[in-house]
């Protein structure tokens, strides 16, 4: 499908779970829709860890009904990618891949929105919609340490397989779950690792099968750690940390900052979207998902903001639905008022057209103005 001269219906930023579940739904009611994704369909799981095995079994990944089967308790992060892209195929959905959606704005006339878009090779554009959801999810954002040396070449926020890291000392910045299954994949894959966590343990959060390992290779020194000790600088070959005032370098030929992530609060902000300085929420109606901006609604793990474990994909895939159904109402509203403004047009041409009767004595004049009905 190629973009239309007028406004879509709506556009769905992110082809995300959230993103492709709103897409369905749209869909389904009839919607002229298009997603515009800036990476690969799936982006943020096709970023994950290579071995990752899902925390969710694979039904409550499911959207538009569609089974996802697999032979394991839980999906892996290849079954989940193969699920995905059958959706996508099942259902037909328009979806454009590498456009990234770089601002959203009022449309001239206030009628519409506009978005301006970027592809892959740098190429600008934009797109008018009547109604614009953010699923843009949280993983292209992380939270940054602010430290000098954070941006080396070493230094990553992202962690995806091990066997680049054999036999090399890899510090992991993190005691949650990402820095937890990063630690032991690396220890698994030959790597010398050091965890280094800000607290006095491992996170709560952490998954229950995945604590008791983590635990364990930190109890018998398979795994370094330091507990309450946080990064002061990333040097080329080491890590400057410090705890209760006393400085050590560990060595790392690598360092993963598994710190956690939140959503890009400059789209939302630019989009005039009021967005809570501290939690990352944006201003939104629990019910319908729309944004203080009319037209501007939210999908899946954004609507959390920063509180990235409260929205997963098992709660955030049905948000597409109750967005589409607060679209239908309002597109409905829109076809009402664009109704009466092209029905008070024709009265006014005939209006002026009994005027010229009447001016030139015409016959017609029996056409009289009166009987031009207003609705
Ligand atoms: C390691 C890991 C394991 C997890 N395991 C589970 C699990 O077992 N079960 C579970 O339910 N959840 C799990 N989660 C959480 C889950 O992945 C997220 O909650 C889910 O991906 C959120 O879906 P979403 O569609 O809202 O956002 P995302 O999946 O992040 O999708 C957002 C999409 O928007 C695109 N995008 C962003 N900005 C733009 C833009 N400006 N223009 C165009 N496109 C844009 C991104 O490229 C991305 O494809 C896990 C998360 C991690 C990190």
């Amino acid at each position: 499908m190629t973009a239309p001269d007028g406004p879509r219906d709506v556009i769905i930023v992110g082809a995300g779970p959230a993103g492709l579940a709103a897409a369905i739904a749209a869909r389904e009611a009839g919607l002229d829709y298009e997603v515009l994704e800036k990476g690969a369909l799936v982006n943020s799981i096709f970023r994950f860890p290579r071995a990752m095995v899902f925390f969710t079994t694979a039904e409550l990944l499911e959207i538009g009904g569609l089974p996802f089967v697999t032979p394991y308790e839980k999906p892996t992060q290849a079954e989940a990618l193969k699920y995905y892209r059958r959706v996508a195929d099942a259902f037909g959905l328009n979806v454009r891949l590498e456009l990234e959606v770089r601002s959203v704005a009022r449309g001239a006339g206030g009628t519409f929105l506009r978005l301006e878009t970027r592809a892959e090779g740098g190429e600008a554009g934009t797109r008018t919609a009547r109604a614009v959801v953010l699923a843009t999810g949280y993983y292209d954002n992380p939270n940054r340490l602010d430290v000098p040396g954070e941006d080396l070449p070493h230094v990553s926020h992202y962690y995806t397989e091990s066997h680049g890291f054999y036999r090399k000392d890899v510090v992991v910045v993190g005691g949650k779950n990402s820095a937890a299954i990063a630690a032991l994949d690396l220890y698994r894959g030959g790597a010398r690792v050091t965890l280094v966590h800000r607290r006095e343990r491992i996170a709560d959060s952490v998954k229950y099968w995945i604590r008791p390992d983590i635990e364990n290779r930190i109890k018998d020194g398979a795994i370094q750690v330091r507990f309450l000790t946080r990064v002061v600088e990333i040097r080329a070959g080491s890590v400057l940390v410090e705890r209760d005032g006393m400085a050590e370098e560990i060595p790392a030929d690598a360092v993963l900052l598994l710190t956690g992530y939140h959503p890009d609060v400059d789209l939302f902000r630019g989009a005039g979207v009021r967005v809570d300085a501290v939690s990352c929420i944006p201003e939104h109606d629990p019910e319908t998902l729309e944004t203080n901006v009319a037209g501007v609604y939210l999908a899946g793990a954004v609507v959390s903001g920063k509180e990235t474990g409260r929205i997963f994909i098992e709660n955030g895939r049905f948000h597409g639905e109750a967005v589409v159904t607060a679209i239908r109402r309002r597109l409905a509203s829109f076809t009402t008022e664009a109704q009466r403004t092209q029905r008070l047009a024709m009265v006014r041409t005939l209006r002026l057209f009994a005027h010229e009767c009447a001016a030139t004595h015409d016959p017609i004049l029996e056409f009289s103005v009166s009987s031009v009905p207003l609705w």
